[in-house]
């Protein structure tokens, strides 16, 4: 739980402070709790909660009462009052979705981008599928404070521009934040997939304690979302968490990076279609396919996985085994002591693969004397990328950082 300062001119982090307490308690929380748990005096506690009364973010008319005391009345959240919007960006497909001040999901869309390599088009459709989201959830527009695209990887931040994904062919480059926010005329955000998947799986333990963790996204690609402290970690670039080009010690499978050693390339469609049809699956697709053919084999592959086909089966257990082995290598990196593993293709394979990462990465694990590393599913599913959109823009516009006091 973080605390508030009665120094002055932090009002803003006060009621940050306060406004989180607010928003993680279920049951509402009364005025005298609220002083208790951040540290605040009545007098804080009363100006900032009569401006978000004001600002009709929070309201106070119910009364509990519990055991012999006088009865209380609380404080509660008024969820629906703001509102934000993730895009996740992946090859073949946009999915968006719409979330409330509490992080539940009020909206959701997905819209199959068969021509993803043509990026111009596909801000625009970005930008169409918003605004039809938005009336979809019969909201009025003016609650949206703003909109986080999540896309794969590495991305410029700064300039707001997606470097070439190895995974979406003709994305070298391209402009998302300005086009799309002059297209919405509202805020964009630009964020990894892997680092918005990690924030939003923060989000939806809420309090109840992801401090250290590895969030492994299985998509497309394959990233990490590192948490430490309850921090996401960035790095110098918001790049950080790019396993996918760990070496896998054997030389046999060319990277998009130039390397032949990457686990992303072990990983590829390429290698696992080729795996596939020696186990005499068929995918029903090119090895060497489109952007979209490639998908639809993927997905002929993941419902294969889901009927109980055992070479299928069989076949995720090995790539996940090998995964696990430079995830476990992560883990020793970090010392944290859960992962959580989620993204579009894990949601498909979790259920039949959990036990091995667990196994792997428990093997792998150095401090195995100290502590275990506990090994999850990701409850996201498969609009992890969206959802962690989404709550980039309400953490940047709600959490209070520390970050937030060094800045005055
Ligand atoms: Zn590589």
């Amino acid at each position: 739980m973080q605390r508030g300062t009665n120094l002055g001119r932090l009002g803003d982090f006060n009621q940050a402070v306060i406004f989180e307490s607010i928003r993680r308690a279920r049951e509402g929380i009364s005025r005298v709790e609220l002083a208790e748990s951040t540290g605040l005096s009545p007098q804080t506690i009363s100006n900032v909660v009569r401006r978000l009364l004001e600002n009709g973010m929070i309201r106070e008319d119910r009364t509990i009462v519990s055991g012999p005391g006088k009865p209380r009345t609380v404080l509660e959240l008024e969820a629906n009052q703001l509102l934000a919007v993730g895009i996740h960006l992946d090859p073949g497909m946009i999915t968006l979705a719409m979330l409330n001040l509490r992080g539940e999901v009020v909206a959701s869309r997905r819209v199959d981008v068969p021509s993803v390599e043509d990026p111009e088009r596909t801000v625009k459709l970005m930008g169409g599928a918003v605004e039809e989201l938005i009336k979809s959830s019969k909201f009025p527009r003016n609650r949206v404070i703003g909109v986080g695209v999540a896309a794969p990887g590495p991305l410029d931040l700064e300039r707001g521009v997606v470097t070439g994904p190895p995974l979406l062919d003709g994305w070298a480059e391209v402009q998302i934040v300005r086009p799309l926010a002059e297209l919405l005329g509202l805020q964009v955000i630009l964020e990894k997939d892997t680092i918005a998947a990690a924030i939003a799986e923060m989000w939806s333990f809420g309090s109840s304690g992801l401090e250290n963790f590895v969030y492994i996204y299985v998509g497309a690609g394959l990233g990490a979302g590192i948490v430490i402290d309850g921090q996401v970690l960035r790095g110098v670039s918001n790049n950080a968490g790019e396993i996918g080009h760990l070496s896998v010690g054997d030389e046999a499978h060319e990277c998009a990076c130039g390397r032949r050693d990457c686990l992303e390339a072990a990983l590829s469609y390429r290698q696992i279609a080729a795996k596939a049809r020696e186990a005499g699956l068929d995918l029903g697709s090119p090895v060497d396919g489109t952007v979209a053919e490639r998908a639809a084999g993927m997905n002929r592959l993941l419902a294969l996985v889901k009927s109980g086909n055992e070479a299928a089966v069989a076949l995720m257990r090995e790539y996940t085994a090998l995964a696990s082995q430079m995830v476990g290598q992560l883990v020793n990196a970090l010392d944290v002591d859960k992962v959580v593993i989620g993204g579009p293709v894990w949601t498909e394979i979790g259920d039949v693969c959990l036990d091995v990462a667990e196994r792997v990465i428990n093997e792998r694990f150095t401090a195995k004397n100290v502590h275990s590393i506990a090994v999850s599913n990701s409850q996201l599913g498969h609009e992890a990328g969206a959802v962690g959109g989404a709550c980039v823009v309400l953490d940047r516009a709600l959490s209070p950082k520390a970050s937030a006091l060094l800045l005055r």
